[in-house]
């Protein structure tokens, strides 16, 4: 393959497949995987360890200049660290699910984040997933997904998520947070959940893993050809 490194944008609602579609691309591309769903559920998990309520607009905007947020690839797996601790766990609960899309938009909360992604992408090889990717971080991205998946096939997949860490939950109450989430991120006036004019459209409903990142790396390789015939 070509020694060009892309920027590849994957975007789209809650369980759409994208992170982990992204993860694996990124994985055999040996590319960067830049989760930024994770990076506001940090900043989420703070607010509330703070005890901040989810109005403070300006509490909320103050944290972010002493903030930090990474990520690393630890024994090829994606770390999420909050001020140097290890959160990769913490931000997984119901409870920050629900924090995270009222927190993420808050204008300086966006700003610190976007700034750190472009940052993140600046040299190229990087595979980053969210819902403003192709829209506001990288508009200019080599490569756009927007992934989509029907509610019911998504609430399932996380359901299956939660058990897996051990949070057994009613797939309707898992519906109701999903169905909340998507109208505030498609709603706010801040970066919402946007496709891209530009984007290629998976729905992600019937196919395997397997498929979504094969479906993926078909289109890098002739994205690769293509430039190189140019
Ligand atoms: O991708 P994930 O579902 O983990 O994202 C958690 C939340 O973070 C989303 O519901 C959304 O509110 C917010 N988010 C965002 N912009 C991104 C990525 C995520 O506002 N680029």
């Amino acid at each position: 393959m070509s020694s060009r490194k892309l920027v590849i944008a994957i975007d789209g609602p809650a369980a759409s497949g994208k992170s982990t579609t992204a993860g694996l691309v990124a994985e055999r591309l040996g590319y960067l995987h830049v989760d930024t769903g994770a990076m506001y559920r940090a900043i989420a998990l703070k607010v509330l360890r703070e005890r901040i309520g989810m109005e403070e607009k300006e509490r909320i905007e103050a944290l972010m200049p002493t903030t930090h947020v990474a990520l690393k690839l630890r024994n090829g797996a994606l770390r999420v660290f909050l001020d140097g601790e290890d959160v990769t766990d913490a931000i997984r609960t119901p409870h920050v699910s629900k924090a995270v899309s009222p927190v993420s938009g808050y204008h300086e909360v966006r700003r610190a984040m976007v700034r750190e992604q472009r940052l993140l992408g600046a040299e190229g090889g990087i595979v980053m997933d969210g819902r403003d990717i192709g829209t506001v971080v990288f508009p200019d991205a080599d490569l756009k997904f927007f992934m989509v998946a029907g509610i019911e096939a998504r609430a399932r997949r996380r359901q299956e998520e939660l058990a897996a860490k051990g949070t057994v939950l009613p797939l309707d109450a898992v519906l109701i947070d999903m169905r909340e989430r998507d109208a505030r991120d498609t709603g706010r006036a801040e970066a919402p959940l946007l496709r891209a004019d530009d984007a290629i459209d998976v729905d992600t409903s019937a196919m395997t893993i397997e498929q979504q990142v094969r479906l993926v790396l078909d289109t890098v390789s002739k994205k690769l050809q293509e430039s190189e015939a140019q």
